[in-house]
């Protein structure tokens, strides 16, 4: 029995809309996922009454003993997940999301107007990252703040231009280079980022909040080894509460933890940090290590299903969990097949592709598997996702008129539906 049907039936029905469409629809957004049960009651629970402004054991407010108990609990769960050892690291990890923490690194190792090198939102870079538009308009906090030159994937090859990257910041000369993106396939080289960092004296932060869930799972390049400060979401391959850390140094934990408080938030959503807790103990199972070999193998099978069919897979595969899809040699935009996939309960987003020639018409789409394994789909399934999508971007090659595509949308959507439930039924 639901309190909330009765207290407030309008949010209960719309909520309740949102359950459905979670639940028949085929989740291939590659930041997404479905936080356990167990997860969503901690988020769920009391610890959201409580105000706590401060740190485990120095806070600014009464009656924190267990609050400081499952904060404490919390950090010493993450610093375990990744092998950290709490002499060498510590972690905050009371960022509300992965664009606050990410602030508060760069408050906490620069100064305003200190230069930051991260990869451009084209490459697959995040917006955090210090996002710069075409026309120069500085359109993140990050760039407002922060003087900001990217780097960006090689077009040839579609991976990161390690050369370019080390030409750009011996002329840039930026005090930190930052490594980790949004939309990148592959693995990243840190060793070659760490030198190239040293050697124009800046540091190296690594963004791992895509990869979070990998790196738990020792299924990437380890973030941590070259890095001064690790930042990461808690949400997406981590399959956690919205949320986010900041992993540091020691030399580095004055500087972050004042960043992080009073710098830039209030009281810890102690809700969040609790549902946290429970996300990293479940992340150090075998279970979820299973999960990730999962995330990538099905990941893989999706990029070559598509390739077999003709289709241009950026960097020709992956390594992790996300696929790019490059819909230009179709006279596709990302806008065009994400509108379509949506229709037939698809969600997917159109992203940028290297070479594109408006950043406002997006040349390809953004898939990731973490959300679909997690509701049990295998490698032979991922065939079939892989099949639904080459119907629909014929359908979508084939639709010119308006007219014509909302007929089709009804038709399409309907079959097509049909035929995902089968798979859909389990694991909900
Ligand atoms: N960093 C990276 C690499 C991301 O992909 C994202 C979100 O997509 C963020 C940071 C920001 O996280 P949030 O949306 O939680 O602020």
């Amino acid at each position: 029995p639901s309190i909330l049907r009765h207290a407030d039936a309008e949010v209960w029905r719309l909520i309740t809309a949102e359950r459905t469409r979670q639940r028949d629809g085929l989740e291939l957004i590659a930041s997404e996922n479905f936080a356990s049960a167990a997860v969503r009651e901690a988020l769920g629970s009391c610890l959201t009454n409580k105000y706590s402004e401060g740190l485990p054991g120095a806070r600014y407010y009464g009656g924190n003993e267990h609050i400081d108990a499952i904060e404490r609990l919390c950090q010493s769960r993450a610093l375990a997940l990744f092998g950290l050892s709490p002499d060498e690291w510590g972690v905050n990890v009371q960022p509300y999301s992965g664009s606050p923490a990410n602030f508060a690194a760069y408050t906490a190792l620069l100064q305003p107007h200190d230069r930051v090198m991260g990869l451009d939102l084209p490459s697959g870079g995040h917006l955090t990252h210090g996002y710069v538009s075409p026309r120069g308009r500085r359109v993140s906090a990050t760039s407002i703040y922060f003087e900001s030159m990217a780097y960006e994937v090689d077009g040839a090859t579609g991976r990161i231009d390690y050369d370019g990257l080390e030409a750009r910041a011996r002329m840039f000369r930026p005090k930190l280079i930052i490594a980790g993106a949004s939309a990148y396939p592959r693995d990243w080289d840190y060793a070659r980022m760490r030198a190239i960092a040293d050697s124009v004296g800046a540091l190296l932060l690594n963004d791992m909040a895509h990869i979070s869930g990998l790196a738990a799972a020792r299924e990437c390049a380890d973030p941590f080894e070259h890095s001064h400060v690790v930042t990461s979401t808690t949400h997406k391959s981590l399959r956690g509460p919205r949320a986010g850390m900041i992993f540091y140094r020691k030399q580095f934990e004055q500087a972050v933890n004042d960043a992080v408080f009073p710098a830039l938030q209030g009281g810890p959503h102690n809700h969040q940090i609790g549902a946290l807790a429970v996300a990293l103990r479940e992340a150090a199972t075998p279970e979820f290590r299973q999960y990730i070999r999962a995330v990538k193998e099905n990941a893989a099978a999706l990029a070559s299903a598509l390739m077999r069919r003709g289709y241009t897979i950026c960097t020709g595969g992956t390594d992790n969990h996300l696929v790019l899809w490059d819909l230009r040699p179709q006279g596709l935009t990302g806008s065009k097949m994400e509108k379509l996939c949506e229709a037939v309960h698809i969600s997917l987003n159109k992203n940028a592709v290297h070479g594109d020639q408006s950043a406002a018409v997006p040349g390809g789409v953004r898939l990731g598997t973490p959300a679909m394994t997690t509701r049990g789909l295998t490698t032979r399934d991922f065939e079939e996702v892989a099949a639904f999508l080459d119907e629909a971007a014929q359908l979508a090659q084939s639709i010119q008129e308006r007219s014509q595509l909302v007929y089709i949308y009804i038709v399409y959507r309907y079959s097509l539906l049909a035929r995902m439930r089968y798979h859909l039924s389990l694991n909900w």
